[in-house]
């Protein structure tokens, strides 16, 4: 089990994931290059610990049921601007933007600050572990480990081996994940891994279906609700996901496997081009 636990990029999935970290006992050193976004992060995590507190199902309720545990927990999760500060780190998970380079020049970094047996994971949702792999000096050590959004409450990680990834990193990536309270899956480094690529070749064929005329884009909802137990319709849970994202994650499976069917729909590139992202904006698909 690591001892030491670096999160690189503290936005959204890193701010979380640096949490989860402190909240299963670990010592955490989280780095983001804007100091905003850690003090941003910092106070929206406090909100959420409390309310985490007060949720029996999150893994570690009972060590986060007071200020005081709460304290300690925060007290836990170091924050820095300087990515030096996680040269102690037995495991990093970096949770950097989405950009191939950005994140191939982070990691080939972050090689050179921490030991060569730690660990370093990629959150990535769309580029190849192999490919990230290949910039470091240690690709054995290098794994994907894709959480979902949001990670203090959803189940799942991806546990992601590359072409060079050796089995005691995949396992060590596992236990982690289960430290954290999640369920691993282990996946193979192809375009999508599993979830994505069954949710977004739904979604985009409930977006077809709706461009056809088939069904109203609510029917369609309220049809995949009440037909196939889904907690919530293709296109709530596209405009919660954001419609950008889907559409760069349509493009990127699409390009990757070369099938039509991930080719984004119109009708969802319509709506990012008139700046419909979901729920962020305010309209997606549905009005908020
Ligand atoms: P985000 O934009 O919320 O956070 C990214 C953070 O990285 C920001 O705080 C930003 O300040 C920081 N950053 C920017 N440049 C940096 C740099 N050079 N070094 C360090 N930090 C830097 O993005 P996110 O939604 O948290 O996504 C992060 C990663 O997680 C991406 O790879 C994304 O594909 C993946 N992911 C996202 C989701 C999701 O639904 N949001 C789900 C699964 C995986």
């Amino acid at each position: 089990m690591p001892a030491h636990l670096g999160v690189v990029g503290f936005g959204a999935m890193g701010s979380e994931i640096a949490l989860l970290g402190a909240c299963a006992g670990l010592k955490v050193t989280a780095y983001d290059k804007f100091p905003e976004a850690l003090e941003t992060g910092r106070s929206r995590l406090t909100r959420l610990l409390k309310l985490l507190g007060r949720d029996a199902k999150f893994f570690a309720a009972d060590r986060i049921a007071d200020d005081a545990a709460r304290q300690v927990v925060l007290d836990a999760m170091q924050t820095t601007s300087d990515l030096a500060e996680l040269a102690g780190c037995d495991f990093v998970i970096e949770a950097a933007p989405e950009l191939p380079e950005l994140k191939q020049s982070l990691l080939k970094e972050l090689g050179g600050i921490v030991s060569d047996d730690a660990v370093i994971a990629s959150n990535t949702s769309s580029i190849a572990i192999s490919e990230l792999a290949a910039a470091t000096k240690n690709p054995a050590r290098v794994v994907g480990m894709h959480f979902f959004n949001p990670p203090t409450a959803m189940g799942l990680v991806e546990v992601i081996p590359g072409s060079a990834t050796e089995e005691p990193t995949v396992v060590a990536a596992a236990a982690l994940a289960q430290q954290l309270g999640k369920k691993p899956v282990r996946v193979k480094d192809t375009p999508g891994f599993v979830v994505n690529r069954v949710l977004l070749a739904m979604m985009t064929e409930a977006i077809r279906l709706a461009e056809e005329g088939v069904a109203s884009v609510p029917d369609i909802d309220e049809a995949m609700k009440l037909g196939a137990g889904f907690p919530m319709g293709p296109f709530k849970l596209a405009d919660l996901v954001g419609l950008d994202v889907i559409e760069h994650a349509c493009d990127s499976i699409y390009r990757g496997l070369n099938d039509p069917k991930f080719r984004p729909p119109e009708l969802l590139r319509q709506h990012v081009r008139d700046g419909h992202l979901g729920r962020k904006s305010r309209q997606g698909f549905y009005k908020y």
